[in-house]
């Protein structure tokens, strides 16, 4: 029996109404749905299941926090079940403000849930209105001072840049006002308006790339001030609270993706289920998976898979061990990129840190430019 840890990632499709940004798959639902849409998962989950560790879960969506408790209960079950899950397992939510209440919350935790993530995206009401998120910064705050109540103490809150209402100045305060409520963790990513959201047929008064760097570079200067370290491209933490689920993608640990649209990783392959809700629903569980229930299934090649470990780990602020690329790999990361890596320590945007390399300040600006020369051509 392959014994080898997982992550595992398990996608809500729901949520109350659709954000104007928004690209996930994700939309309202009706009980009748839920109820199909959990029966599906559970039977995903057994019949992919050789009974591995698993050490971090994460309930992404849409917004999980919308699916009946008794629901997610059973899910959580057929997962224990199923896997071995170790005891000091991070287990991941993520709740939109003003979705759950104090006794869902308390559910949460029986069941095992230890870290939540709120999407927030801005204090700013203006702001929240023109994103269309269903909330105001109020409600986030009675989300947050309640799920301190009901004991969580390990809470993350997702913030947005480059929204369209903000300046600078409305951002920062954004941006203060959470890190003085102490959450151990903030992510601050920067709006992207992707082609069928009603965002890209609309005109928006966006920053320019210039004042998007500056936001970034005061984002990283203001949590310090507050004791966060910034560990990812996007991601600060305080001191040992960093997200081990997403740390799995970006070490390109393995991981399994239940629901639909969700993707895993694993020898070598990785694939994502169909982003049809209908056709998820519909899919013969028991039965070998026919093609269809996949969207995309790629072998990566081993040059694929030493691009994607370059690129991914250059993501994370301590960089790629290089001890690590041996061991995984059974080569050095010398043998394989010396020369990007002296062209890119040559000109400042990499840099040796003891046994790792790593992007520098500067080289964190241009990342994808330093990232896109890891890709090896055959
Ligand atoms: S809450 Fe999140 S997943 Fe749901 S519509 Fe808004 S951005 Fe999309």
């Amino acid at each position: 029996m392959n014994r080898k840890s997982l992550g595992i990632y398990i996608h809500i499709p729901f949520c109350v109404r659709k954000c104007l940004y928004c690209d996930f798959v994700s939309g309202p639902s009706t009980p009748e749905i839920q109820i199909n849409y959990v029966n599906q998962l559970k039977k995903e989950i057994c019949r992919t299941s050789n009974g591995n560790i698993v050490d971090t879960v994460f309930i992404g969506g849409g917004t999980p926090s919308v699916l009946d408790v008794n629901l997610l209960e059973e899910v959580l079950c057929k997962l224990k079940e199923t896997f071995c899950l170790v005891p000091e397992c991070e287990c991941s939510i993520e709740i939109n403000p003003g979705t759950v209440d104090y006794d869902k919350l308390i559910k949460y935790r029986k069941m095992g849930i230890n870290r939540l993530s709120i999407g927030l995206q801005s204090c700013n009401d203006n702001e929240l209105k023109a994103l269309g998120r269903i909330h105001d910064c109020k409600t986030f705050e009675e989300t947050y001072f309640l799920a301190r109540e009901a004991g969580f103490d390990n809470i993350n809150v997702d913030l947005m840049s480059s929204v369209p209402e903000q300046t600078p100045e409305s951002f920062s305060r954004s941006l203060r006002k959470v890190a003085e409520l102490n959450p151990e963790h903030i992510s601050v990513y920067s709006l992207i308006v992707e082609e069928g959201t009603p965002f890209y047929d609309m005109e928006l008064k966006l920053p320019s790339e210039e004042e998007e760097r500056l936001i970034y570079h005061k984002t990283g200067r203001i949590l310090r001030e507050y004791g966060y370290e910034q560990y990812e491209i996007s991601n600060y933490a305080k001191k040992g609270r960093e997200c081990r689920h997403n740390i799995r993608y970006w070490q390109c640990e393995e991981y399994l993706g239940f629901g639909v649209a969700a993707a895993s990783y694993r020898n070598g392959v990785r694939w994502k289920n169909t982003v049809d809700l209908k056709r998820y629903l519909g899919a013969e569980l028991e039965e070998p998976m026919e093609n269809s229930f996949y969207e995309e299934m790629e072998y990566l090649t081993e040059k694929d898979q030493y691009a994607e470990f370059m690129f991914m780990g250059l993501r994370m602020n301590s960089g790629i061990s290089k001890e690590t690329f041996r061991k995984r790999f059974g080569i050095s990361m010398e043998e394989i990129y010396g020369d990007v890596l002296e062209k890119h320590i040559q000109n400042g945007l990499l840099e040796r840190a003891e046994q790792s390399i790593r992007l520098t300040e500067r080289g964190r600006d241009i990342s994808n430019f330093v990232m896109a020369d890891f890709i090896l051509l055959e």
